[in-house]
């Protein structure tokens, strides 16, 4: 027997089967990753080895024996620890204090706070961190506070170390030094169960990969054992669709398109300095850059949503005087957030409202809503858009993060807008539906709309993108046709 073994676990919620007898093992000291679209299980399937939930049927195994979890602190003395997105550090409690709290070494005292010190300098440098045991959590970076959180569970003995979607709020650089310490967990024994939406992490770091769909256990294998198309398919159950979805015919037919938005050395309040670009009716254009090169401020400050310093917008040749969300929306520019759940949707109402929240005055004659027209057209996108929903009334926050980027699209779309900016498009997005986005970007530039595209995912920039630019520390660093662009280049041109 494996060294975990979940056996024929099945888990109900109402109206859900979220696990199907689930069949799941992992060895010893085996970095083992759980794939699968929103909505596969994966979460569920770790609070129940957590104990966070109960499963109506079902065993749970660890190095030989049965074991009752019957509550996460029973979970965390048997030996398995979660490590949540959001951490569960005390900021303004030291590294040393946070690693023994709830735990603190026996003897009281002076002593006691010295061997506290001693030990948590050690439980961090054996898995690879100097920080001193007297500083506040607070002042630390998200990996130093995962590092600290790990130390925490390893003081504590753990045999299984569970990270929900960790590197999820990390900035790249800091991904490699959060799998230098995986590595580290390994090498000591102990089992790492890793969630993650990136296939790439994946592929690099996993011994193997369980994959779920709709509850069910697809299959377990190894990484080496398989491509990325392979493990998307077992994810989505289909073949993917291609992930180039620019065209070389594409870029020839922009050829002699009009520019639709030009923006003339604009300057923002944080971190952009005299940018200028120009895009073509129908062109998607990339823009990357690292966090804080400016590429967001850019489409906040194009948008309004930020008031730019100076610079001009020309939206169809004419000038643009007073710039604010008000004006563009006028004007037909639309914007999506990155931060779609508190900028791009009121997440307490409904598909319906947030879908024609921009385009209400289509619908009122006279201030009276026109309702049997305003259900025609939201009907109509949600089919467009295949907005997985059981109606047009249901709240956006019951909706999967695919769904609810297609309710801000269609918020946009509604009042035909004719310039579209999206701020991270797919972060936290899965891959089933994040092709869906790219395909109904594609349709939308193939009838005339243009794009522009904020991404820190050059993946994504080079399967959309007609042309891409790239921005750091507030200016525009390079600039390539698509034919030209390659990650190399681009990474090479943010730095
Ligand atoms: P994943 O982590 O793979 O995205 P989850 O395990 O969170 O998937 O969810 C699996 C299914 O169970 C989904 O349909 C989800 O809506 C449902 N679900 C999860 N937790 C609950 C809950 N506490 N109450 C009701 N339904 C839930
Ligand atoms: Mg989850």
């Amino acid at each position: 027997m494996s060294y975990l073994f979940m056996k024929g676990i099945n888990k109900s919620f109402p109206g859900v089967r979220a696990l199907k007898s689930v069949d799941f093992e992992a060895e010893k000291g085996e970095v083992h990753a759980i794939a699968g679209e929103n909505g596969a299980g994966k979460s569920t399937l770790i609070k129940i080895l957590s104990g966070a939930y109960q499963p109506d049927e079902g065993q749970i195994y660890l190095d030989g024996k049965q074991i009752k979890i019957s509550d996460p602190h029973s979970g965390r003395t048997q030996g398995i620890s979660v490590i949540y997105q959001e951490l569960s550090l005390v900021p303004y409690m030291t590294v040393a204090e946070n690693i023994f709290l709830g735990n603190m070494p026996s003897r009281l005292g002076a002593v006691r706070r010295s061997q506290m010190s001693k030990r948590a300098k050690e439980a961090l440098e054996g898995i690879g961190f100097e920080l001193n045991p007297s500083s506040l959590v607070k002042d630390l970076s998200i990996v130093q506070q995962q590092a600290v959180e790990i130390a925490k569970v390893l003081v504590e003995d753990a045999k299984i170390v569970v990270m929900d979607e960790p590197t999820a709020l990390l900035p790249a650089r800091e991904v490699e030094t959060l799998f230098r310490v995986i590595n580290t967990l390994r090498e000591r024994g102990v089992t790492v169960l890793y969630i993650s939406h990136r296939l790439n992490e994946i592929f690099e770091m996993a011994d193997r990969v369980t994959v779920l769909k709709d509850g069910s256990k697809v299959g377990t294998v190894r990484p080496s054992d398989i491509n990325q198309d392979g493990l998307v398919q077992m994810m989505i159950g289909r073949k993917p669709a291609d992930r180039i979805y620019w065209s070389p015919e594409r870029v020839e037919k922009l050829k002699d398109a009009p520019a639709v938005l030009e923006v003339e050395g604009l300057v923002g309040e944080e971190n952009l300095h005299e940018v200028s670009l120009a895009l073509r009716q129908g062109e998607i254009l990339g823009v990357a850059g690292l966090v804080g090169s400016g590429k967001s401020e850019l489409v906040q400050c194009i948008f309004g949503g930020k008031q730019p310093i100076s610079g001009v917008i020309k939206v169809r040749g004419k000038e643009i005087k007073m710039i604010s969300p008000r004006t563009s929306i006028r004007n037909k520019v639309g914007f999506l957030p990155a931060d779609r759940k508190h900028q791009g949707l009121v997440l307490g109402m409904t598909i319906k409202l947030n879908a024609t929240l921009t385009a209400l005055p289509q619908f009122s004659k006279l201030g009276v809503v026109n309702q049997k027209k305003e259900d025609e057209v939201v009907s109509e996108q949600i089919e467009k858009l295949r907005i997985k929903c059981y109606s047009q009334n249901q709240q956006v926050d019951t909706l999967s993060g695919g769904n609810q980027q297609k309710v801000v699209m269609a918020k946009w779309l509604l009042p035909e807008c004719e310039v579209l900016m999206f701020d991270e498009p797919t972060r936290g997005i899965d891959v089933g539906a994040r092709s869906e986005i790219y395909e109904l970007m594609i349709d939308y530039a193939n009838q005339g709309g243009a794009i522009i595209i904020v991404s820190s995912d050059t993946q994504e920039l080079l399967a959309v993108s007609d042309r891409i630019v790239v921005m750091g520390q507030g200016k525009m660093t390079g600039s390539f046709s698509r034919e030209e662009a390659t990650e190399d280049k681009i990474v090479r041109a943010m730095f």
